[in-house]
């Protein structure tokens, strides 16, 4: 598999590179040279296939020959080993569910899938490596469970003092073994400009082996697209057209949906939907993308001021504007509307939105009434609503089951490294380790 740099400063890349260098130096981001097409018999028949044959396929389609068949299919068939059922909501409204991973959000796909690709390539080479994530919440959890007594592998978490939630805290705090986590006292772009400038400082590089895993890296984006595929798989007896929603923050999950489109899988639009951080709807509207400093929402895990991922987004579109205007809408949501919605739904249906997937739901609902034709909608769930159960039980006005891979994590102590939101303070932390 081939990658360049959206930047274009810098050469092309194999993924083994990709995947350890995380950003390029250029400070662009790695996509595919190559994104191929699946052939129409996969798609005849694709809702006779599992979700790990499925998987398997669009691996080898857009992975190639850089990883060996038989590793591939152990790496996906264990990495990939939990369901994401679509289920009805309401009318022609469904939920595709990505929570029923060890830490119940979609980031374990990610996780799961990179630390298996690095495990690999680090056996092959007997390496050390360090890896510099920054979460506002979810990413840090499913890649300490993704990583947690991997070899050769070390993991620094920095996530924003008070701006998570006490389940994802306890998640990412109380780990041990390889995963150091690191309370910043700032906001999640303090911990995402911090990493960014551990990865272009020369000297932290050559003393650390530092890579990402944050969505920034290519290869948390390649197992993203596999669900998009199983989605459409359990809709396609239905037969209309399928619109997806993607609640989103860092746009690495939508990213994955528009890697899948272009793989040939028959998405007729795209949604993205956020919380009161509207940069990309504000995009979407105006043709001018401008960053602004992140505000806290309810739906915390996008709460995120630059979206990482934009500049793959445009490149998925050949860079132009009205392309992405065709083909994806976009909406923001207050936190009153994401509550509202919660209580609304299971009020009138019985399911049980998260914040994150109350987002979701309210982009492809307010996107399929202004629309003539029949589809099929399906909005992403993100998370389980047990993550965020203050805000869901106060919706709800009733108690929320707690499963019991969370129950377990919260009577763990927490540890945490307390620091301020400076890189020369991370910096003398890492080099002093
Ligand atoms: C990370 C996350 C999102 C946003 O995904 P992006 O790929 O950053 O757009 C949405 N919901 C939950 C629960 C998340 O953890």
């Amino acid at each position: 598999m081939e990658l360049y740099s959206t930047k274009h400063q810098v050469e092309n890349v194999s993924l083994k590179e990709a995947i350890f260098k995380g950003l390029p130096a250029d400070n662009g981001l790695y996509m595919p040279v190559e994104i191929p097409t699946l052939p129409p018999a996969f798609f005849d028949t694709i809702e006779t296939r599992s979700f790990q044959e499925i998987a398997l396929e669009v691996a080898k389609t857009l992975i190639g020959l850089e990883i060996p068949d038989n590793v591939l299919t152990e790496i996906v068939n264990d990495a990939i080993n939990f369901d994401a059922p679509v289920k009805p909501v309401h009318d022609n409204i469904h939920v595709l569910e990505l929570f029923h991973g060890p830490t119940l959000a979609f980031k374990d796909f990610g996780a799961r899938f990179m630390s298996r690709l690095m495990s690999y390539f680090l056996q092959k080479d007997h390496q050390e490596i360090n890896i510099l994530v920054a979460t506002s919440g979810d990413t840090g959890s499913a890649v300490a469970q993704g990583f947690l007594g991997v070899p050769n592998i070390h993991v620094y978490i920095l996530y924003p003092k008070g701006k998570v939630s006490k389940i994802q805290e306890q998640q990412l705090t109380t780990n041990g073994q390889n995963i150091t986590a690191l309370e910043i006292e700032g906001t999640f772009d303090d911990c995402q400009r911090l990493v960014k400038e551990a990865f272009l400082d020369t000297q932290l590089n050559e003393k650390l082996n530092l890579t990402s895993a944050n969505s920034i890296n290519i290869c948390r984006l390649i197992p993203q697209s596999f669900y998009y595929f199983y989605a459409y798989a359990q809709l396609k007896a239905k037969g209309k057209p399928v619109v997806v929603a993607v609640p989103s923050g860092n746009f690495g999950n939508l990213c994955g949906g528009l890697i899948a489109q272009k793989m040939g899988l028959p998405i007729r639009h795209f949604v993205a939907a956020t919380n009161a951080n509207d940069i990309v709807p504000a995009y979407l509207a105006s043709g001018i993308f401008q960053a602004k400093p992140s505000v806290k929402t309810f739906s915390n895990a996008m709460d995120v001021g630059n979206p990482s991922n934009f500049p793959r987004m445009l490149a998925l579109h050949d860079d132009a504007y009205e392309q992405v205007k065709a083909n994806i809408s976009g909406k923001a949501y207050t936190d009153e509307e994401t509550v509202q919605t919660i209580q609304k739904i299971y009020q009138q249906t019985g399911y049980l939105l998260d914040p994150h997937g109350a987002v979701g739901y309210l982009g492809l609902k307010d996107y399929l009434t202004s629309l003539d034709e029949e589809v099929n909608g399906v909005f992403l769930a993100t998370a389980h609503p047990a993550k965020f159960i203050d805000v869901v039980e106060t919706a709800i006005e009733n108690k929320v089951e707690i499963p019991e891979l969370l129950a377990q994590v919260l009577n763990k102590p927490k540890e945490a490294i307390a620091m301020a939101p400076e890189f020369e303070r991370l910096k003398s932390f890492l080099l002093n380790k």
